[in-house]
């Protein structure tokens, strides 16, 4: 029951990452906060790879290494670049927390339960149909049977957030600035997924792919171990999805029979298979994130990561730093936009702007050399160590000559500059 009738501190929308995060901070400061999720439970309707990092987890929940669901904890990342039939693995392993593998069916729902024991008030199974306004101002929100009334909407609604567009803070998303995921979990006996991936009870990999069916393809591949399934999926651009009438399954289909990939998953039975989209236009996407009576965090406001596969942290920190300026707001009894947008500089100088921004211009270089960088020059990756593993009686120096007249040949002198153009225009954005 709320304090006030129907009006309450603050209404968070949605109980992913970023709304619990949100919804905890200011329920911790002894402020009400009614939480609504659409879904069964809170993760019921969250589809990710996925990992969640040890360091902005704790900021939020700094017990939940021995308490939250589990699956394993990441000791290996591996970087796996695909041939038609062959592939190159760079692998980094270090046997400590940085990461943990989780289900966010079990992890949200633990995590909206701590939230609640903080004194948040989850309301589940209900969505948010439309914005109250009192003039310009965000006063509340309808859901299907009721109305709520809050000082402060707070928006978590992930990548679509019709709500956002209902307030035209964002316009409707552009295919080229997102990516369709899908992925399937793969049911595996934990010895075999140990044997296959050098670990022990308990440790896990996580496994980045390029290449291989998504040759050409604005595309990325993932794999994750939980404790007895494999997740294994893959994120492509909706526009090249659209504009070369790709079917996202089949790319996965053709994925899961590569060479390097089939034995992983080999003898395992399909447990689930889902589809999602992930914010992928960065920086320059970024809508206004806050206005009179309202803050937007997580996918809502297109705050990923995409390049690290980095979301559920961008999502808790944001959440953090909304629930903090609510809180103020709130001691102030300020709601204003101005007092609001206290929250969009905590984001510019936190990490989350600032490596959107690192990354600014990665998306626009990715789409103009795709076909270079994402063919040709994967292709060569795996033909230079084909050329460097193989004993054919030819001397190691007429090979290294052939494989750089190969590339001479098969690149236009223009568009090799264009490609050392595009690299060094990259590193320029990112470095300096
Ligand atoms: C395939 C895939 C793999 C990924 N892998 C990783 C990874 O390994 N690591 C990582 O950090 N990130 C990963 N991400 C990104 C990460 O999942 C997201 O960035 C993160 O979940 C965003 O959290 P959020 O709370 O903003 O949104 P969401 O998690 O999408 O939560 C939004 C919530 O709002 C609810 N909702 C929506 N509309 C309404 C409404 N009108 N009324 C009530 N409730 C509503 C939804 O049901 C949902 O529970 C991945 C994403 C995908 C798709």
């Amino acid at each position: 029951m709320l304090k006030k009738n129907n009006k309450t501190d603050v209404i968070v929308v949605g109980a992913g990452p970023a709304g619990i995060s949100c919804a905890i901070t200011l329920a911790r400061e002894g402020k009400e906060v009614v939480l609504i999720e659409r879904g069964m439970f809170a993760g019921s309707k969250n589809v990710f790879g996925g990992a969640i990092y040890t360091q902005p987890t704790k900021e939020i929940f700094p017990n939940f290494e021995s308490e939250a669901p589990i699956e394993r904890r990441n000791i290996e990342h591996k970087f796996m670049i695909l041939g038609e039939k062959d592939s190159t693995t760079i692998s980094y392993r270090k046997n400590d927390n940085v990461s943990y593998s989780v289900i966010r069916a079990k992890f949200d729902r633990w995590a909206a339960e701590e939230a609640k024991k903080a004194g948040v008030i989850l309301v589940e199974q209900t969505v948010v149909r439309s914005i109250i306004k009192n003039g310009t101002t965000v006063v509340g929100v309808k859901t299907e049977l009721e109305e709520y009334y809050a000082d402060i909407v707070i928006l978590a609604d992930g990548v679509n957030s019709l709500l956002a567009k209902q307030l035209k803070l964002r316009k409707n998303i552009e295919p080229k600035d997102v990516a369709l995921s899908v992925k399937e979990v793969i049911k595996l006996d934990k010895n075999i997924i140990n044997q296959r991936f050098n670990v022990k009870d308990n440790e896990g990999a996580i496994g980045e792919i390029f290449g291989g069916p998504m040759l050409g393809i604005l595309g990325l591949g993932f794999m994750y171990t939980n404790s007895d399934s494999i997740t294994i999926g893959l994120g492509v651009s909706l526009n090249d999805l659209i504009e070369n009438n790709y079917r996202p399954y089949e790319i996965l289909e053709k994925l899961k029979e590569h060479p390097t990939i089939a034995p992983l998953i080999e003898g395992g039975t399909l447990q689930e298979y889902s589809a999602h989209l992930i914010p992928e236009g960065g920086y320059k996407k970024v809508p206004k994130l806050c206005d009179n009576g309202v803050m937007i965090v997580g996918d809502a406001g297109m705050l990923v990561n995409n390049l690290h596969w980095e979301g559920t942290n961008l999502a808790m920190i944001s959440g953090k730093l909304a629930g903090e300026t609510a809180i103020d707001a709130l001691n102030k009894g300020d709601y204003s936009r101005k007092m609001l947008s206290n929250y969009e500089n905590a984001l510019s100088d936190s990490f989350i702007m600032k490596d959107l921004r690192t990354y600014k211009d990665l998306m626009d270089v990715a789409h103009q050399r795709q076909k270079a960088f994402l063919s040709y020059y994967l292709k060569k990756v795996n033909s230079f160590f084909e050329m460097f593993t193989s004993v054919n009686s030819v001397p190691k120096k007429e090979n290294y000559h052939n494989f750089i007249k190969s590339i001479l040949k098969d690149r236009k002198i223009s568009e090799l500059f264009k490609d050392i153009w595009a690299v060094i225009r990259l590193l320029w954005s990112i470095l300096v």
